[in-house]
């Protein structure tokens, strides 16, 4: 016998979708690469089910390419972030939802 699968819990709403899709687009005009916007963008859709509280740079409106507005507050010594960083799960003081781009 076939165990019933719960699909709430595997399939993505409109919303999950919506927001997939339009961090995909952002990654893209910011010049990443079509596989590595995906993966993000799945990553950040799995997190937000998840209820994770890390957020990423790139859902931070401090955040521009290459670069954090709000270093100081984010205890960084920089203003750069390397992509490495920006894809990375974190908690951040200087974090603020919301993009400009
Ligand atoms: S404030 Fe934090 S989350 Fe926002 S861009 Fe800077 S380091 Fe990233």
């Amino acid at each position: 016998m076939v165990d019933a699968l719960d699909l709430s819990a595997v399939a993505w709403t409109d919303g999950d979708i919506a927001r997939f899709l339009d961090r995909r687009a952002r990654l893209l005009r910011w010049g990443w690469a079509e596989p590595e916007a995906e993966k993000l963008a799945d990553r950040l859709a799995r997190r937000d089910r998840d209820r994770d509280e890390r957020v990423s740079c790139t859902d931070c409106r401090h955040y521009r390419p290459g670069r954090c507005g709000n270093h100081r507050r984010a205890g960084l010594n920089v203003a750069e972030v390397g992509r490495d960083l920006a894809a990375m799960l974190q908690r951040c003081a200087g974090f603020d939802q919301g993009t400009t781009a």
